[in-house]
């Protein structure tokens, strides 16, 4: 049985009302947003309140940047780093209530989370062969069930049909606060300006790439989660996919 995060707004038979209306049909939701927006908690949460497969693509670009940085690959060579992509198979395991990445039969979610992927990652992003190739794949995974696809282009690219779009996002300075939380809690040595930088610098090569840029489909709900912990933003998002259900 799924624990509801504390803070949940809406009232427990109120939420069961909403949840049944809203899974009459084959439910596939869109969720962007700008890094540690709290995209993927929220994600995670609503694959877990409705029963949805979670599809976390920011996990994808990174588990494709691990490879590239393992292996030596100069990712700014192009060709090369396109020659190499049907070498890596990227797919996901649930584990208890998590959902796990797994990178050429191994278990990296760990390592996709370093500040040495996250360094990357949007360089590696921006390669348009990257793109179509994880494109391609995520469309193939969410063909078949009901599903929740968080990441930069869900609703305007790779799932422009989607029933529910949301794109969330907070000030840097949220956003930075809780990025800097997370990595201490992991022990990670760190400081809160490095914390920012990084994220400033997502940002800025995200929105501004060529190719599917960081922006919000014009049919997405915007929703600032700045002001708002687990439950409440779950609760925000049960009403948004309620309305665009109905
Ligand atoms: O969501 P997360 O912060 O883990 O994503 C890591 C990076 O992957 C982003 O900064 C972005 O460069 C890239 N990304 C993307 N398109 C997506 C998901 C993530 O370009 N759909």
């Amino acid at each position: 049985m799924y624990n509801i995060p504390q803070g949940v707004g809406i009232g427990i038979s109120l939420l069961k009302h909403e949840l049944e209306k809203i899974r009459k049909h084959k439910l596939v939701i869109a969720l962007d947003g700008h890094s540690s927006s709290g995209k993927s908690t929220l994600a995670h949460n609503l694959a877990q309140l409705l029963s949805l497969n979670h599809i976390d693509t920011g996990a994808m670009y990174r588990a494709v940047t691990l490879y590239l940085l393992n292996n030596d690959i100069d990712i700014t060579d192009k060709d090369k780093v396109s020659s190499v992509l049907d070498e890596i198979d990227i797919s996901f395991q649930r584990e208890q209530d998590k959902c796990i990445t797994i990178l050429n039969g191994k278990k990296v979610e760990e390592q996709i989370r370093t500040m040495r992927v996250s360094d990357h990652v949007s360089d590696v992003s921006a390669i348009s062969a990257v793109r179509s190739h994880l494109v391609h794949l995520q469309r193939k995974m969410a063909a078949s069930d009901s599903v929740i696809m968080d990441g930069r282009d869900i609703g305007s690219v790779v799932l422009p049909d989607a029933n529910v779009k949301i794109f969330v996002s907070a000030s840097l300075e949220i956003r930075t606060e809780r990025r800097y939380q997370e990595l201490l809690d992991k022990g990670v040595n760190i400081t809160k300006e490095e914390v920012a930088k990084n994220l400033a610098k997502r940002d800025h090569i995200d929105s501004n790439r060529e190719d599917s840029p960081l922006i919000q489909a014009e049919d997405a709900i915007f929703l600032d989660t700045g002001s708002l912990d687990q439950g409440r933003m779950l609760a925000e998002a049960v009403k948004i996919i309620h309305s665009q259900t109905a």
